[in-house]
């Protein structure tokens, strides 16, 4: 689970870092309304801890901003202000709970637990081709009673190439769905992380592999025997 805080007071800001990685979550923290809201958009968090009160722009700005541009990834709101006109702005701005500075540690772990998993139901808990299956819960592919798991871009690629294995995927639509539309990934990228996937099936020794399409992109393939 990727977290982004966009807090500008650095002394809280560390103590939420310090936080969320203790509790398992990889975390990114940013000082910065603009720098925040260039994060959010750039790559993928299952997260952002979102500070109203910045410098560059303010909290409620950057939700709007996100929502508008498509991006969904849930928003927690922190912020000093108890006002009713507050949260109703930051909830109208696209913000999907609120909390309240100075709060209890727990009481922000939950929220974040109920936020996230609000967001990952959606998501299947399995994905399947062939002798392959990737694992949701733990990023992992599982193949012949053996298991690895994977970083991040890779299961965000492995699962795009699950999801839509009867099609071929270019490079174009991988870099736009793994690291965002704006990105100025190179192919090179992507094709780095297609060879570490391919190590890891052939680890598995899953009889699905990830073939190049010339011109066109990839798809993966199964061959029973
Ligand atoms: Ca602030």
């Amino acid at each position: 689970m990727k977290v982004l805080i966009v807090e500008d007071e650095v002394r809280l800001a560390m103590a939420l870092q310090q936080i969320l990685t203790e509790a398992g979550y990889e975390v990114q923290t940013v000082y910065h309304g603009t720098d925040g809201l260039c994060a959010a958009m750039r790559q993928e968090y299952d997260l952002i801890l979102l500070d109203v009160m910045l410098p560059g722009k303010d909290g409620f700005t950057i939700a709007a901003e996100l929502r508008r541009q498509r991006i969904k990834t849930p928003i927690l709101m922190l912020t000093a202000k108890d006002t009713v006109p507050d949260k109703v702005l930051g909830l109208d701005a696209g913000a999907d709970d609120y909390m309240t500075k100075p709060f209890a540690n727990e009481e922000l772990l939950a929220r974040i637990r109920a936020l996230t998993r609000r967001q990952t139901s959606a998501v299947p808990e399995e994905l399947s081709f062939g002798d392959l299956t990737y694992r949701t819960g733990n990023a992992s592919l599982v193949c012949n009673g053996k298991e690895v798991r994977l970083n991040y871009k890779e299961s965000e690629i492995i699962k795009l190439l699950l999801s839509y294995s009867q099609f071929i995927l270019s490079k174009d639509e991988i870099i736009s769905k793994v690291w965002g539309y704006d990105s100025d990934t190179s192919d090179n990228n992507v094709e780095a992380y297609i060879s570490f996937l391919r190590k890891k099936l052939h680890f598995l020794d899953s009889r699905v592999s990830i073939i190049a399409i010339k011109k066109q992109g990839y798809k993966l393939e199964y061959n029973p025997c």
